[in-house]
C-alpha cells in the first residue's frame, strides 16, 4: 500500500528526543527556546513562539489581535476546520469568503465584499502550502484597518515573492502535525515581528505567568511569578522541540525532494485534458505539502470512482480540502450561504501520495495508475 503521506523521521530525531528526556528537562525549556530561535532565523521573522499545535497558535493569535465576542473574521470555508474553529474559541464569527480556484486561497474581491463594520481581522490561509497573495491582503487589511493573521499550517518552507512564509505579518501560525512538511508529533509555532505580541503570546501559552520556568530555574536569586491574566497551557515540550530542531536542519532538503516528485507528477500529467494541477506563481516557491489535482467537468469518471480505483490498486488518496460550511458543526448557521467555487474545488479535487523519501518505483506506479484510470475512462465513454 502506498500511503498518502509519511513524516520523515530518522535516528537523529529519535536520539534528540532520547537525549532530551535524559536531561530531566522535558517540558518547555531550553530546547524550546533554541527551536524558536532557529525557526525565527529560518523564516526571517524577528520572533517565534512555540505552542502545542497550530490550532492553539491560532487561538492565541485571535486573542492578541483583540478578536472578541461578536467580531467578524473573514476566512475561507475551504480549509481544515481548525481555521474557523479558532475564531469561535474567542466568541468571534467566522465569515466565509470564496476562494480563488487557481490557488485555493481566499479570493481578494469576495473578501472585500464581505467586510462589514464588525469585521476585525482576515485569517488568510496558505492552503496546502500554496502562498496566498500576502501583499494584496496586507493592502486590503490596512485600507479597512483590519488585522491580518496567516494560517500557515501547511506552508513551512514555501516562499512568497522571494521571502519565506512567516516573515511578512505579525501573526503567522505553523503546524508540526505529522501530515505537514516537518513534524514534532504535534506542535506549532507562531512567528511575529511585533515584540509586544511576542511577549503576550508567551504569557498566554503558559497560564499568564510573568516569569517562565526556565528563567526561574536559571535565576540565582529568589524570584516569584505573577499571573497577570487568565492564560492557557499551550506549551510545547522540550522533547518535541529537540525533534523539531533536527527536522528544521532537514527542511530545505525535504522541500527540494518534495518538489522533485511534484515536478515528475506535473510532467507526467500535463497532457491529461480534464485535469488542472497546482502551479507556482512567478516569484513564489511551493513546498508541495499536498499534491492536489482538480478534475474538471470534462472528466468522464468521478472523483470518488478514481479514488476507489486507486485504492484497489493499493494507492491511498484523499478528497480535496474540506469545506467547513457543510460540516455538521457549522451548517445550521450557514443556511443559504453560497460558496459554489469552494464547493466545486473541494468536491472535484483529489490528493495523491507525496512524501520523502518516496521510491522511484512507487512514484512511477502512482503516475501509471492515475494515467491509466483517466485514459480508460475517456475511452469507455
Ligand atoms: C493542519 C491544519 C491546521 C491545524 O494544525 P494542528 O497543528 O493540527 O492544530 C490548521 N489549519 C490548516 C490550514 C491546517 O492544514
Amino acid at each position: 500500500m502506498i500511503p498518502i503521506a509519511k513524516p520523515y523521521m530518522t535516528a537523529d530525531e529519535a536520539s534528540a528526543a532520547h537525549d532530551t528526556i535524559l536531561t530531566g528537562w522535558i517540558t518547555q525549556g531550553p530546547k524550546t527556546a533554541e527551536f524558536e530561535q532557529l525557526f525565527a532565523e529560518y523564516t526571517g521573522a524577528r520572533y517565534a513562539v512555540a505552542v502545542s499545535n497550530c490550532t492553539t497558535g491560532l487561538h492565541l493569535s485571535m486573542l492578541v489581535a483583540g478578536v472578541g465576542p461578536g467580531d467578524e473574521v473573514i476566512c475561507p470555508s475551504m480549509s481544515y476546520i481548525a481555521t474557523s474553529n479558532s475564531i469561535k474559541y474567542v466568541g468571534g464569527v467566522p465569515v466565509f469568503a470564496e476562494i480563488n480556484p487557481f490557488n485555493y486561497n481566499l479570493d481578494l474581491t469576495d473578501t472585500e465584499k464581505k467586510i462589514t463594520p464588525k469585521t476585525k481581522a482576515i485569517l488568510l490561509v496558505h492552503q496546502i502550502g500554496i502562498p496566498a497573495d500576502i501583499e494584496a491582503f496586507q493592502e486590503l487589511a490596512s485600507k479597512y484597518n483590519l488585522i491580518l493573521i496567516e494560517d500557515a499550517a501547511c506552508a513551512i518552507g514555501s516562499s512568497y515573492q522571494g521571502a519565506k512564509i512567516g516573515s511578512h505579518s505579525d501573526l503567522v501560525c505553523f503546524s508540526f502535525h505529522p501530515r505537514k512538511v516537518i513534524s514534532t508529533g504535534d506542535g506549532g509555532m507562531i512567528t511575529t515581528n511585533n515584540p509586544a505580541y511576542c511577549e503576550r503570546l508567551k504569557l498566554l501559552r503558559q497560564h499568564g505567568m510573568s516569569v517562565n520556568d526556565r528563567i526561574r530555574h536559571e535565576s540565582k536569586s529568589l524570584i516569584f511569578e505573577d499571573h497577570v491574566e487568565v492564560g492557557y497551557n499551550y506549551r510545547m515540550t522540550d522533547i518535541q522541540a529537540a525533534v523539531g530542531i533536527e527536522q528544521l536542519k532537514k527542511l530545505d532538503w525535504i522541500v527540494e525532494e518534495r518538489r522533485k516528485i511534484a515536478h515528475q507528477y506535473i510532467e507526467a500529467f500535463k497532457d491529461i485534458p480534464c485535469i488542472r494541477m497546482m502551479s507556482e506563481s512567478e516569484g513564489d516557491f511551493l513546498n508541495y505539502q499536498s499534491f492536489s489535482i482538480y478534475l474538471n467537468s470534462q472528466c468522464a469518471i468521478s472523483r470518488n470512482e478514481i479514488m476507489a480505483q486507486m485504492l484497489e490498486a493499493g494507492i491511498a488518496t484523499r478528497r480535496g480540502v474540506m469545506t467547513v460550511h457543510r460540516e455538521i458543526a457549522y451548517k445550521h448557521e450557514c443556511v443559504g450561504l453560497e460558496l459554489p467555487i469552494s464547493e466545486d474545488a473541494s468536491d472535484r479535487s483529489i490528493i495523491i501520495p507525496l512524501y520523502v523519501p518516496m521510491e522511484q518505483k512507487d512514484i512511477d506506479y502512482v503516475i501509471n495508475t492515475f494515467t491509466a484510470i483517466l485514459s480508460s475512462a475517456v475511452v469507455s465513454n
